[in-house]
């Protein structure tokens, strides 16, 4: 390979820097934050390689993170002593867009034509918003393990090139240098830099380092300017709100507030902390669909840092959850394949479950507006788990909101216990009807006996409802049906009735038989309809035609 060369950025990094560099104005400083965020990720990538392999923090084992300034070269640079970047890796990393999840920023931020900083976050195209605020980014990397002599000098001005180039470095890690657009002065000034830390990089694990300032400029004397320890650590009662608020967002990735969070500590022959939040808004991922994107939920071994494992730690209905595990009697090399059948994780995994739940109930109680919010934002996720989470499925279908005909509009506020509530003593059916809108459902005319005997029926019109109902067929010891299936229960009286009508209408019901033909299976008189004179039904077992279209349009 050659020792110095220029390369082209991949296609779509350079689009990914154009959407960054003219959404992120508004949002400049995050740029500290993302380098910090990355360096962050380089300890905890070090610290965990050297478990099996202590050498690599020979001479200089105490990870940390420099950021410093040059006012006469216009620079800032932010430092750290993890783990670096080989040629490849480096080309690899800051030349291509590797991750799924910047991809599918492109194409969601090409789609709505708009940036939104929000976003960037989330996506993690962290590295691209040093060029928010420079014109040039030199990036100097040492790959721990590797001599001094094989470091690696990459350069940019973010246009289109980059240039590669062998340089000896005496340290291991990697230095960011940001050689500062014309009108970025203020990032010169320490107590611009210091503060914008202590707003959004208090929490990192590491110490980051400031040069204290002599005569206007760095001196030699380092301070660490961060909280730098593991929040989740301390008891409840020596936080503030603010503290986990802004802890929260050094994890998530989430420039809003968390809704809430519960923090936990188990002692005993297992020991563990929980730290989970529930975010105020859907993560971009969760509103596109995404579904493999698993991020949020960190795992660390006795305060180091494992690996992204909310796969292993939160069954996949409630992965809107952010936050912490940390437990003290894992073997600290596990792997991903260990971790999958590891039953002390099995057990942390039940305890998280049941954290969120009661949180959740705890707002649903106590909280209303809160609640509201969350519903809004991941009620339909949560009903992934009464399908998923068989153990938890009446607690969960507890949770769930529903429009109603006894209900406000098309709002999704009533709970099967208001419903149950409400019941005659003599009903012992939760009934509800599915469509594809709600002004379908609450339209239909399916509904008209129920109206006339004056039975609430729940108006399902969410795409997740009918595949939900697969799987609850019961709450509170009532059954869930549809009114559009089979037989109505009927009274004596009416029972007379309807057979009476049913031979009366003998020849009708042939002669459109005989013109339907194999597109029925059957007509019949039936009890459901007081003004319209006929409708389309389904037997017992029949799938509601909307989702046979849905399944259709997905290819079944
Ligand atoms: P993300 O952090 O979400 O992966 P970034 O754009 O922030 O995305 O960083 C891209 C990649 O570049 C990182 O995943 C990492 O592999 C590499 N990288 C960035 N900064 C550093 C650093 N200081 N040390 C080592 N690797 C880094
Ligand atoms: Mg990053």
């Amino acid at each position: 390979t050659a020792i110095a060369e220029t390369r082209k950025f991949e296609a779509e990094v350079a689009q990914v820097l154009h959407l960054v560099t003219h959404s992120l104005y508004s949002h400049k400083e995050i740029f500290l934050r993302e380098l910090i965020s990355n360096a962050s990720d380089a300890c905890d990538k070090l610290r965990f390689e050297s478990i099996g392999k202590p050498e690599l923090l020979a001479g200089d084992a105490e990870l940390h993170i420099d950021v410093s300034w040059d006012a006469d070269q216009r620079t800032v640079t932010v430092r750290d002593n993890g783990v670096g970047m080989s040629r490849e890796e480096i080309v690899a990393n800051l030349g291509t867009i590797a991750s799924s999840g910047t991809r599918r920023f492109l194409e969601a931020m090409s789609a709505e034509q708009k940036g939104d900083a929000r976003l960037i976050g989330q996506f993690g195209v962290g590295f691209y918003s040093a060029f928010v605020v420079a014109d040039k980014v030199t990036v100097l990397s040492r790959r721990a393990g590797v001599p001094a002599g094989e470091g690696v000098k990459w350069e940019s001005d973010g246009k289109g090139e980059y240039s590669l180039e062998q340089v000896e470095l005496p340290e291991r890690g990697t230095a960011i240098v940001l050689h500062l657009k014309a009108d970025e002065d203020t990032f010169l000034k320490r107590w611009e830099l210091r503060s914008l830390i202590t707003r959004y990089s208090d929490h990192v694990a590491f110490p980051i380092r400031m040069p204290e300032e002599k005569d206007g400029k760095p001196s030699e004397t380092w301070e660490t300017v961060n909280a730098a320890s593991a929040l989740w650590t301390k008891s409840k009662s020596e936080l503030s709100d603010e503290e986990y608020q802004s802890f929260y967002k050094s994890l998530g990735h989430d420039f809003n507030d968390a809704l809430a969070w519960t923090h936990n500590r188990v002692e005993g022959n297992q020991s563990y902390i929980t730290l989970l939040y529930l975010p105020s808004q859907p993560p971009f991922e969760l509103m596109m669909g995404g579904r493999d994107e698993r991020k949020g939920l960190k795992l660390y071994i006795k305060r180091v840092f494992i690996m992204d494992a909310a796969e292993a730690l939160l069954p996949n209905y409630l992965r809107f959850v952010r936050g912490v595990v940390d437990a003290d009697d894992l073997p600290l090399n596990v792997s991903r394949e260990i971790l999958q059948h590891n039953r002390q994780l099995e057990r942390i995994k039940a305890a998280c479950v049941k954290r969120v739940l009661d949180l959740i109930e705890k707002l649903a109680k106590d909280e209303p507006e809160k609640f509201h919010t969350f519903y809004q934002a991941f009620g339909n996720t949560l009903k992934e788990g009464i399908a998923e989470d068989q153990a938890n499925r009446e607690r969960i279908a507890k949770l769930l909101r529903f429009a109603s005909t006894k209900g406000e509009g098309s709002a999704r506020n009533v709970a099967l216990d208001d419903y149950i509530g409400r019941m005659p003593v003599s009903q012992d059916t939760i009934w509800y009807i599915t469509a594809d809108s709600h002004a379908a459902a609450a339209g239909s005319p399916q509904l008209e006996a129920f109206k006339a005997k004056d039975i609430e029926v729940l108006l399902m019109s969410d795409r997740i409802d009918e595949w939900m109902l697969g799987s609850l067929n019961e709450y509170a010891g009532k059954k869930l049906r549809n009114v559009a299936k089979g037989e109505l229960p009927l009274d004596e009286e009416a029972k007379k009735q309807q057979e009476e009508a049913s031979k009366a209408a003998e020849p009708l019901l042939n002669k459109l038989k005989e013109l339907l033909g194999d597109r029925v299976g059957d007509v019949k008189v039936s009890a459901r309809l007081t003004d319209s004179p006929s409708c389309l039904a389904l037997s017992d077992y029949e799938m509601a035609p909307h989702l046979a279209r849905l399944l259709r349009e997905a290819g079944h």
